[in-house]
């Protein structure tokens, strides 16, 4: 017999120096010593034990975009939608009603009105431009009001303030999807909120290579409940996901100034060119509804639209082929989407132009490149369609 063996038992080096970089730890399960250390471990809460309950890099990764949102005992899970999953899972009951702004990012609203009523959860979605018409959506067993504070694609405001006071005096929740903002230019807690989640996949990953989300809820008590929900339904993110965004978060401050420079940069250029019928952006002087919640932080986002309908709409995007068409936001490189043929294609014409949506209406999330490299693609583009 010899006491050596291929299958483990080699132990990891010890070193009295410690990794500068944060090591990718994949490990599903984590050794014990003994039953009694193992009963201490569970009764406390602390360390690691089985990786769908926790592990080293979701909480590193956590811990960084608490830091961003000013608050503590957030969790990550596989993607933004598992996110807000874990979110209804853990807080909401058969009986239970949610109301969720008209403009939510497109699953979440399927999430809420298709999937969550066949589990006895309904949802009514109403503008959340105006309090009135969210305060008019409420029921007696309503639990939960979602919003997202700039509307996906044609950045409407939320009418924030009042319905934090809405929320308050109803004694319901109100969670924000702050993914579109970010923690950079606002921060839901300090406005009253009471829970916020991300798709950690877009701008604070920002490199298009992980898909995660992160969700917290000011209340301890509930948090545990989202975190119970978000491992018992086995919605854990994977330990390199978390290892991609984490390495994403340490320029997200970076990045989210230079993009937002760019962004300005790109709505004043293209008000000024050929084909364009109108410019939104929040840093812009004819945007309308609460900016000063922003702090001067007006984001990455600009939408515009086109004359000349969908034949413009091919036109253009041909001619910028330099210029990312893909249905994602918050990459490192700019990237255009069409709300008609992609987000909002589920809808009938009618229901879009309600929206404020035409066939020529583009989104574009602003990436980190040079300004002038941005200004003359979307110019030649837009001068010869
Ligand atoms: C992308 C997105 C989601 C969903 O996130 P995934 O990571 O794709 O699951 C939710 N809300 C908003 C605003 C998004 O842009």
């Amino acid at each position: 017999m010899t006491d050596k063996t291929l299958v483990r038992g080699v132990e990891w080096p010890e070193s009295p120096s410690t990794p500068l970089a944060t090591p990718l730890q994949m490990s599903t399960a984590y050794v014990s010593v003994s039953p009694d250390a193992l009963d201490a471990q569970y009764d406390s809460g602390e360390g690691f034990t089985y990786a769908r309950e926790g592990h080293p890099n979701a909480t590193v990764l956590a811990q960084k975009i608490d830091m961003l949102e000013g608050i503590s005992g957030g969790i990550i899970t596989s993607s933004g939608m598992s996110a807000a999953s874990a979110m209804f899972l853990g807080l909401l009951k058969s009986g239970d009603h949610i109301v969720g702004g008209d403009q939510l990012y497109g699953r979440t609203m399927r999430l809420m009105t298709q999937e969550l009523p066949r589990f006895g959860i309904t949802a009514t979605l109403a503008d959340p431009t105006d309090a009135v018409k969210i305060e008019a959506a409420i029921q007696p067993n309503t639990k939960l009001i979602v919003l997202e504070v700039l509307s996906n694609p044609t950045l409407r405001m939320a009418d924030f303030h009042a319905i934090v006071a809405l929320a308050k005096r109803r004694n319901i929740l109100l969670a924000i999807d702050n993914t579109f903002t970010t923690p950079r230019a606002f921060r839901p807690f300090d406005h009253g909120a009471d829970i916020v989640f991300h798709s950690v996949t877009k701008l604070l990953a920002g490199h298009s290579d992980a898909t995660l989300g992160y969700v917290v809820a000011r209340d301890p008590a509930l948090q545990r409940a989202i975190y119970e929900a978000n491992v018992t339904w086995g919605l854990t993110p994977s330990p390199f996901d978390c290892w991609l965004a984490e390495r994403g978060l340490h320029s997200f401050e970076l990045r989210f100034d230079k993009a937002q420079s760019n962004a300005a940069i790109l709505a004043d250029t293209l008000a000024e060119l050929p084909n364009v019928a109108r410019v939104i952006y929040p840093g812009r002087a004819d945007f309308e509804g609460y900016i000063s919640l922003f702090n001067g932080r007006f984001g990455n986002m600009v939408s515009f639209e086109l004359a000349g309908g969908r034949e413009a709409a091919n036109a253009f995007t041909k001619a910028a082929a330099k210029i990312a068409f893909a249905p994602t936001l918050g990459d490192i490189s700019t990237t255009l989407s069409h709300p008609a043929s992609s987000s909002h294609r589920a809808l009938t014409p009618d229901a879009r132009a309600k929206l404020g949506m035409s066939e020529g209406f583009f989104r574009v999330s602003v990436g980190i490149e040079d300004p002038e490299f941005l200004v003359q693609q979307f110019g030649d583009a837009l001068r010869s369609i």
